[in-house]
Parts: C-alpha cells; structure tokens; sequence
C-alpha cells in the first residue's frame, strides 16, 4: 500500500504542469438502488414532495438494463444486480454466476474483490437480506435458493449487514425459522465474531459506530412497510456509514429500497410513494456524508422499472398526483441514474447496467 501510494504521488508531481489531469477516483463507494424505481415513480415523488434531494447530485444518466437473455428485452432484479455487483450481465434468475458450456462461472463480486483489498463492506436493505438484489452482491446461487444464500452470507467477510430475514437464518421450530436443515446460522455467526442483533430497541442502544462484525435482522423476512417500517432505511444507513466509515482503507455500501418493486407490483401507487419517500431519505444520509467527506462516490440508480408508472394528472397548487400503470410486471424503461463525488464523470449520459459495475470495480482494485 506504501509503494502504491509513493507512485501515486510521484505520478501527481511528474503531472504538475502537464495536460492531463489524474482522474478522480473515490474512497468511498455507496451504490443506493431502488429496486423497480422507474423514472415515473421518481416522478411520483418529486410532484408530491418535491425534489430537494435529487437536484442535489452534479450527474444523472439513463440505464439501459436488459440481461444477457437474447430474447428478452426486460431484466428481473437477479440479472441486474449481478450486472452492478460484477460488471457482468448474466440470465434473469442468477446471481453472480454466468451459463457456459457445461455449468456455470462464478463471476467475482465488488463486495468480494473491496474484502480482499482490506475494504470495509456493508449491505442495508428493507428487504430479507438472502433477496435477490443483496444477494448478487456475496453470493453465487440462483435466487430462489435463500437458504443457501444465507449460508454463503457466512463466508462473505461482510462488515455491516442489516434487513430482514431471520425466518432464513433459523431452524424450523425455532422462531420464525424455516430452514429445513436444522441449523442455527444466527448462532453460526455469532461463533465467527459477528455481533447478532434482532430488534429495534437492541439495534438502538447498540451505539454509533456498531461493533463489527454485524448483522442486524429486524424481521423474519422483510421489513413492515413505512410508516410502521422501524428502523427507516435512513436510520439503517446512518449507523452503517458512521461505523464502515472507520476503516482507514475506504468502504463499499449497497443500499437497497427493496419494496418500492413490490408496492409496484401491485400497482398501489400510495405506498409506492411511501417507499420512495424511505429511500430518499437513505439517499439524503448518503449525500450529506459524501459532501461532508469529500472522498465518497455516491450513485444512486435502480435495477429496472416496475409498472411503467406515469403521473397522468393532478393539480400542482396543491400537489395532487393522478397517475397510472401500464401493467404489473417489469418493463424495459431505462433506469434513472444519479451520481455524486469523485468518479462520477466516469458515466456517459446513457449506458447499460453492467458498465456501472465495472467502473465501480476498477476503483475498489485501484485503491
Ligand atoms: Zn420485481
């Protein structure tokens, strides 16, 4: 690391006077993705509520998101994470791993790549953490295999882990507990140093930073929907930066509004809101930090669009929405992109999901 940063400086002296300019890259990386956040839920929200938050970011682009399928234009969550979290697209349905010949390759992920280089590492999801968006981003399975995917949670060197999902962590009979091979990976973790918290008021007298490692689930899948939803993601993502944040080596966040796909789904446009509204108040904790630091690349993008929303309608003076849904599913509406902190000029006004992960992965290897 000494040597590595000796060349940089020599790098920087032998630029002075020159053209080129050395290319910023950041710290800190935090991804914030609202799974299915199409740019009409973002429209949703910004009509309703206004848009103090998103103006705040110098970039924005589109994301063109289809999976490596060659018949399909529209992506699921698997795909499109693997595609972030690796800078590999792969078939809808599998995380971090890729189809060849016979079997399949195991793609290395940013979370796996940021461990191996002393990075600390983090995931904050609303969502049970074995979901497909956190997932791609430690695990190697296909996505309906959440027990496996807990398991390979313990081998993911994961720094802060905190969601739901404590029904995929537990035995049958225990709890909530679903796993119908009798173990115990609460306690499995606990035997490999991790700090284990269950519910609110444990996750609030745990103090700020956390003890790492640790993995606080506050549910036995996923979290209840705002206003209910205790912690916010906000609060989740506050404590996980202010403890990441001690690694002298930098860090790697995923955040994820994980249920904004979900209340799209079923095509319940209020609650949609109300997830949206979560999320940025995520991304507010996140931009606050990084214009504080000064050393942090903040993106904040979505895996796809859900629903094709619209806002249709409605009256401005009082900040009335009318809008509508093309159906129920996924759609292949690029995805809107924000980013913020040094590296953001690395992105092109329209590009396609995985050249995020790679851009995100050549900054996590040159530090
Ligand atoms: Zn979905």
């Amino acid at each position: 690391m000494r040597t590595r940063l000796a060349a940089f400086s020599l790098a920087l002296w032998i630029g002075v006077g020159s053209a080129a300019p050395q290319p910023a890259r950041p710290k800190n990386v935090i991804l914030l993705i609202g799974d299915g956040m199409g740019v009409g839920a973002l429209m949703q929200f910004i009509a309703a509520k206004g848009d103090k938050v998103l103006t705040r970011f110098p970039r924005g682009a589109l994301v063109l998101t289809q999976p490596l399928n060659e018949d399909r234009w529209v992506t699921d969550s698997a795909a499109a994470a693997t595609a972030m979290a690796t800078g590999e697209k792969t078939l809808n349905g599998l995380l971090s791993l890729r189809p060849k010949a016979s079997g399949f390759d195991t793609l290395r992920t940013i979370v796996e790549e940021a461990e191996a280089r002393g990075k600390a590492t983090g995931i904050v999801v609303t969502c049970q953490v074995t979901h497909a968006t956190p997932a791609a981003f430690y695990a190697h399975a296909s996505r309906s295999q959440e027990g496996e995917i807990a398991i390979q949670l313990l081998d993911s060197g994961l720094d802060v882990v905190l969601g739901g999902g404590t029904s995929f962590f537990l035995p049958v009979g225990e709890g909530e507990g679903r796993r119908e091979d009798g173990r115990n990976l609460l306690n499995e973790l606990r035997r490999r140093g991790y700090h284990v918290i269950t519910d609110t008021l444990e996750f609030r007298r745990a103090g700020v930073p956390l003890p790492v490692p640790v993995i606080g689930l506050f549910a036995p899948v996923a979290l209840a929907p705002p206003p209910e939803r205790r912690p916010t993601l906000a609060q989740m993502v506050a404590k996980a930066i202010a403890t990441l944040r001690t690694n002298p080596r930098g860090f790697f966040l995923m955040v994820e509004g994980s249920q904004i796909d979900w209340a799209a789904h079923s095509n319940d446009a209020a609650r949609e809101l109300e997830e949206t509204q979560d999320f940025v108040a995520a991304v507010e904790v996140a931009l606050d930090f990084a214009t504080a630091d000064g050393n942090t690349l903040v993106i904040v993008t979505a895996d796809h669009d859900t629903g094709g929303l619209a806002v249709t309608g409605g009256d401005r003076r009082n900040r009335q929405v009318e809008v509508r849904y093309v159906g129920g599913e996924h759609t292949a509406n690029p995805a809107p992109f924000f980013a913020f902190g040094p590296g953001s000029d690395r992105f092109p006004g329209m590009m396609a999901n995985d050249f995020i992960g790679k851009v995100l992965m050549e900054f996590v290897r040159q530090q």
